[in-house]
């Protein structure tokens, strides 16, 4: 799926990782301050969500977030 690059490179990379477990992105309407939101391979209400930030106050930390998010994420194949 062609997606925008997220202008913070730590946090393009955590975007990656999450997409190679199988999240999808998902574009952000509305919220000026959500870059878009990641929806986990459950594709049904149950299934876990995340807002990725596009100017996360700290990305480092926003990047870690998110992959801790994907990791504990139940509902993976693996
Ligand atoms: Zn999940």
């Amino acid at each position: 799926m062609l997606r925008k690059k997220h202008p913070k490179k730590e946090v393009e990379l955590a975007i990656q990782y999450a997409e190679n477990h199988g999240w999808r992105y998902k574009e952000a309407g509305g919220s000026a301050h959500a870059w878009s939101r990641l929806l986990c391979p459950l594709e049904n209400r149950e299934g876990c969500s995340m807002s990725i930030w596009s100017t996360p106050r700290d990305s480092v930390n926003h990047a870690r977030q998110i992959c801790r998010r994907v990791d504990s994420c139940p509902h993976r194949d693996k």
